[in-house]
């Protein structure tokens, strides 16, 4: 079966690259998944994103490995610039219109809903980085590898207040109720999405990404 073989070449071949590089000593599988260019080609051609003060091209990321994106941005606001990424989240182009999305028809609603002030920065704990599941050596790599991926840890609003999903995820009945709706919201928009109840991997921040998963690609995880 030559796609197997050619899986197979392709993870020993991430692993000698990572492994050469000399960084986290972390190495990774890599699948042969070619629905990710063909999906990224048409984002980019659909012109779903255009270049402004606070969404920047980036040329390349990762290096010469199965990592990256063909065209990544690095997206510094979303909501018409009036919500920051703190700091800037490098991302591929699918994920830049659903971020905007989640923001616009479930965060903004939920913050005035639950504290009666706008959303005005999302705190971000990780998005762009070529590294196996979980920091697992040996695991498959991450939505994050692919800048697939985006992990929030926090929510600033107008008035000053911080919302922590660590803190608040357990803690009074409104930020409860604030992060349940933030959480349950970006399930309408992305493939996957994790909260504190998935695994301690996730116990201070949500994590969302534009995976396809199962036979037909069309699995869903919110949880
Ligand atoms: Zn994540």
């Amino acid at each position: 079966m030559p796609s197997v073989r050619f899986r197979v070449a392709f993870g020993i071949l991430s692993a000698l690259w990572l492994s050469g590089c000399g960084g986290s000593g972390q190495y990774f599988v890599a699948k042969d998944e070619p629905w990710r260019a063909t999906e990224e080609r048409a984002c980019l051609a659909s012109g779903a994103v255009q270049e402004s003060p606070f969404i920047k091209t980036k040329l390349s990321l990762g290096g010469p490995t199965v990592c990256g994106a063909e065209r990544p941005f690095e997206l510094a606001a979303t909501d018409g610039g009036r919500v920051t990424l703190q700091p800037a989240a490098l991302l591929r182009c699918p994920m830049i219109p659903q971020v905007n999305r989640w923001v616009q028809t479930s965060i903004q609603p939920a913050a005035m809903r639950a504290y009666g002030a706008p959303l005005v920065e999302l705190k971000i704990a990780g998005s762009y980085a070529c590294r196996p599941m979980n920091h697992v050596s040996g695991a498959y790599l991450s939505e994050h590898g692919h800048a697939n991926a985006l992990d929030v840890s926090g929510f600033v609003l107008a008035d000053g207040r911080s919302i922590s999903v660590k803190r608040g995820w357990r803690g009074d009945y409104r930020d409860r109720a604030f992060l349940r709706a933030v959480h349950d919201g970006a399930c309408q928009h992305f493939t996957t999405v994790l909260s504190p109840d998935y695994d301690a991997n996730h116990h201070d921040h949500f994590h969302v990404d534009l995976a396809r998963r199962g036979p037909d690609g069309l699995k869903t995880v919110c949880k």
